[in-house]
């Protein structure tokens, strides 16, 4: 029988590398208890309802990328494809706007599923960090969100980066930009894939983000939004620059970023890696204005940001990060004997209930191969018990640094490590 895989574009976290995650996930949360951020959590699963209209139906993702099937109730569930509609649906439905504002609301390791060519080194199943400032409308708050992404990049020891911003505006400068968008692109409406065609009328503006090279190629010359915009969205970006610069954050403009999500309003950015390729954003996000409105809340205004854990960790693979090692066990006992093997196995569950980390031999092996163990294990100290250390009631701590042996009694083993 063939061995079962996992499925195409998944994979697993190994114990060689999971304290990678724990280093990354801690850094995460000490960021955001330092900018005032608290967790919320939301389900895998929503209501595919959802992601229609809070990412937006002529997406790539809603119409190409999202894991959706129907569940025994009849219900058509989506497994989330983003971050940001599910926080927004947690905070309307849990009344979260009952509590003073702003709110800022991160979540950290949160599975994210999307149908993605797997050869492209793109994984189906991913995990994402993201925070969203919900309630505040100025631009201090867009670069706070920044600045978070930036300080924790920082922290990671991820350099070589650079801020990628841009405005897309706001409905009101959306409709000039819009006309402007479709009078360019009526030219070519034969040229694109047909659900770009199907774009055209609805909502040309996710042309621009089409993977398709066809479709790539056409809107290279096409309008950008930055040259459109109101005198309100002019003056916020103006303003979210002026944060940037008094924080001394490095950023280009960039009047390519549209984001591939409808929710996007005024501020977008995104923060490229010059280390990992063509694809290198390791971190993007933007203003969402209308988007608690639309998914059914008030008028409520949002900034946020998403990131990829897998592509964090490549990231700072690729500067060569130092990631701290896990701790190791402190203690091996090393047994031979049926009376000595039951202490060292009662003495480890002492020293583990009084917080000191601890292992004996499970495989009868020599005390030769448990030496050899306890090194691979990097145990810090050993123990050696056979039928005359027992009889003595002394044993041999050999510290496994320096080699140096001390003798302690059995009895007072548990206080001298602890
Ligand atoms: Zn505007
Ligand atoms: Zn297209």
């Amino acid at each position: 029988m063939q061995n079962i895989q996992a499925p195409k574009g998944t994979k697993d976290v190994l114990p060689s590398e999971s304290h990678k995650w724990h280093y990354i996930e801690k850094t995460m949360r000490e960021m955001c208890a330092l900018y005032g951020a608290r967790e919320l959590r939301t389900p895998i699963i929503e209501h595919t309802e959802l992601f229609l209209r809070g990412v937006g139906d002529t997406t790539d993702i809603v119409q190409k990328e999202m894991y959706t099937f129907t569940d025994k109730g009849n219900r058509s569930i989506t497994l989330k494809p983003e971050g940001t509609a599910g926080m927004v649906r947690a905070f309307i439905e849990n009344r979260l706007f009952n509590e003073p504002m702003p709110q800022k609301l991160y979540y950290l390791n949160s599975p994210t599923f999307r149908y993605e060519k797997p050869q492209a080194g793109r994984l189906r199943e991913h995990h994402q960090f993201g925070i969203e400032t919900v309630g505040a409308f100025t631009p201090e708050t867009d670069a706070e969100v920044i600045l978070l992404a930036l300080s924790l990049f920082k922290k990671l020891g991820v350099g070589d980066l650079m801020l990628h911003i841009n405005s897309i505006g706001c409905p009101e400068c959306r409709k000039e930009y819009n006309a402007a968008l479709r009078a360019y692109l009526s030219e070519y409406i034969n040229e694109m894939c047909e659900t770009c065609r199907s774009r055209f009328e609805k909502n040309p503006m996710r042309i621009i983000d089409c993977k398709e090279e066809k479709c790539r190629n056409i809107v290279k010359n096409a309008p950008r939004t930055i040259d459109y915009l109101c005198d309100s969205c002019k003056r916020h970006f103006e303003g979210v620059k002026a944060c940037l610069d008094a924080a001394g954050a490095q950023y280009v403009i960039d009047p390519d970023i549209v984001r591939g999500l409808d929710y996007y309003t005024g501020t977008v950015f995104e923060v490229i890696s010059n280390r990992i390729g063509a694809q290198g954003a390791v971190c993007a996000g933007g203003r969402y204005n209308g988007l608690i409105e639309e998914l059914g809340g008030q008028s409520i205004p949002a900034v946020g940001f998403g990131m990829g854990m897998e592509r964090l960790l490549a990231v700072m693979e690729a500067n060569e990060v130092v990631f701290p090692e896990p701790e190791g066990t402190e203690v091996y006992f090393a047994a031979q004997g049926e009376a000595p093997r039951m202490k060292a196995f009662a003495l480890v569950q002492q020293l583990r209930e009084n917080g000191v980390s601890a292992e004996f031999d499970h495989m009868e092996r020599s005390f030769k191969a448990q030496f050899k163990y306890a090194n691979k294990l990097g145990a810090r100290f050993t123990v050696a018990i056979g039928e005359e250390e027992l009889e003595r009631g002394m044993v041999k701590i050999k510290c496994m640094a320096d080699g140096e042996e001390t003798e302690a009694s059995l009895d007072d083993i548990v206080r001298y490590f602890k």
